[in-house]
């Protein structure tokens, strides 16, 4: 038994780098073998995955709950095993189509050729997750690489052993390590993982890790997709209707108890209508959870180590002048006990506080001071570039404005989060909240290579630009000049 985390029990299983080379080698072979599976094989794949996932609910919803102390059966079904059962929903009925090889448009000055893309799968796609949704986050990325025609090598963080053992041993059952292989271990196994010669790697994590994971794969000049994290904001517009926007905000903090990559981070909003949103928002979260310690509802943070970071969050703003509220009258050292924090508005920040710096990635709610849009929109600017933005209101000019001069992730509209879960626009961060994207055909892209083909017809007029250069040459280039 080797332990992995000073936060965590002992693991049972670490991968020995040997057997990560030896399994990157095996697969490769495999695909060599068949470097474009057919559309039945891949559809094979993505049931057996569907049925060894869906058909072991209740032991991941187990693992995932012990991982982290206590995690909502609720919080599990909504965030990991709907988002992956619509995932696979989606890659079945759409990815015949996206096989396709595709016509692609000829030049008049190539015409009569062709040109086709043909879109051709990489070989073995490397995936690094982490903890805050351990399964989905894991299997979101597999079911791109499978439905894209690949094989996979996985691991998963060492904050979730119980769900990345279980993980292991479920996929054993319907795949060979040929196939999809789940590395164990702690982060020595994740960083010889990272160094891996991968056809492609994603790595979903905080952007500090992203950048190591990055610079691994450049070594081999191994593709990356990182999915990472950053501060998301909230703007709330004036003409927002807040009997909706408080209720969809408090869920999307306090789903998974904020450790959530796209949860709202912190909110922008005039100063004037800070206090009664403050109110309004502590009454919400005390209607969603009356109580928080005990609650079943209510998921714990994962870790010792991630508590203690969020108390000294909080410590940090209220000495230098932040005031804090707390949702509920919760026993202080009762929740301790539990690693329970409840939703803690924070108000009067200043720049300087390590709460409006550092990804919060837990119940803790920063309500900032942004007199007009263009305040909020320089505020955001500041900071780097979020993962996701959100934008509640009603005046369609302002959201146009938002929508066409911030660059995030993605974003949702009066809404928190739920851009995430569409499998028809693409997921991903810009800059240091990520590169790349996936989900959904952006998924099937990500893990293919788009190959260009261009086809020459008996016709081609291609021979007019052999040489010997000559007047004859010459004039031809005159032509193509003026037609292009
Ligand atoms: P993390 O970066 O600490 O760890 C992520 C993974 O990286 C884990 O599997 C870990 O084992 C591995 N790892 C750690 N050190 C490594 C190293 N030196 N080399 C290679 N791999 C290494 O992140 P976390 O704490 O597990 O997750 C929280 C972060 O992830 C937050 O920043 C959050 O915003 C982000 N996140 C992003 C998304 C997204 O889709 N963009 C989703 C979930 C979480």
């Amino acid at each position: 038994m080797v332990r992995i985390n000073p936060d965590k029990p002992s693991q049972a299983e670490t991968t020995k780098p040997a057997e990560l080379e030896s399994v990157l080698a095996a697969q490769r072979t495999a695909f060599n073998q068949d470097t474009n599976p057919s559309w039945p094989s891949r559809k094979a794949k993505l049931e057996t995955l569907r049925e060894l996932i869906l058909g072991h609910e209740a032991e991941f919803i187990k693992a995932i709950s012990d991982d982290f102390g206590h995690r909502a059966v609720e919080d599990t079904l909504i965030s990991e095993f709907l988002v992956i059962q619509g995932g696979i929903s989606h890659a079945l009925k759409h990815t015949p189509k996206w096989m396709k090889t595709r016509k692609a448009p000829t030049a008049m000055q190539y015409m009569p050729a062709k040109n086709i893309i043909i879109p051709q799968p990489l070989g073995v796609i490397g995936i690094i997750s982490p903890w805050n949704y351990p399964l989905q986050l894991a299997i979101m990325p597999l079911i791109g690489a499978i439905g894209a025609g690949n094989r996979a090598m996985i691991k998963p963080s060492e904050y979730t052993p119980r769900m990345s053992q279980l993980l292991k041993e479920v996929l054993a059952k319907g795949f060979t390590n040929e196939d999809v292989f789940v590395a164990t271990g702690g982060v020595d196994v994740a960083s010889a993982f990272s160094a891996l010669p991968f056809d492609h790697l994603v790595f979903t994590g905080s952007t500090s890790v992203g950048r190591i994971v990055g610079e691994a794969a450049g070594k081999n000049l191994v593709p990356v997709t990182l999915e990472l994290g950053g501060k998301s904001p909230v703007i709330i517009d004036e003409s927002a209707n807040m009997k909706l926007t408080v209720p969809r905000i408090a869920n999307g903090k306090l789903l998974n108890a904020g450790q959530t990559c796209v949860a709202p981070d912190y909110v922008l909003m005039p100063k004037a209508n800070i206090n009664a949103f403050s109110d309004a928002i502590i009454q919400q979260a005390e209607a969603f959870y009356p109580k928080v310690a005990g609650n079943p509802d209510y998921t714990t943070i994962i870790a010792d180590s991630h508590y203690a970071r969020l108390q000294d969050l909080l410590e940090d703003a209220e000495n230098k002048g932040a005031k804090i509220r707390v949702a509920g009258d919760d026993d202080k050292q009762q929740l301790a006990k539990e690693r329970r924090v409840p939703l803690t508005v924070v108000t009067d920040t200043t720049p300087d506080m390590k709460i409006m710096q550092e990804e919060i990635f837990g119940p803790l709610l920063p309500v900032v001071a942004a007199e007009t849009l263009d305040d909020a929109m320089e505020t955001v600017q500041k900071g780097d570039r979020p993962l996701a933005l959100y934008w509640f209101g009603e005046n369609k000019t302002k959201r146009d404005k938002v929508l066409r001069d911030s660059i995030s992730g993605g974003v949702s509209v009066n809404e928190t989060a739920w851009h995430v879960v569409q499998e028809d626009i693409p997921f991903g961060g810009v800059g240091p909240s990520g590169m790349g994207a996936y989900h959904g055909e952006h998924g099937f892209k990500s893990f293919s290579h788009m190959k260009g083909v261009f086809i020459q017809s008996k016709f081609s007029q291609g021979k007019n630009l052999f040489p010997p250069y000559t007047d004859k040459t010459r004039k031809m280039i005159g032509l193509m000049k003026k037609i292009l």
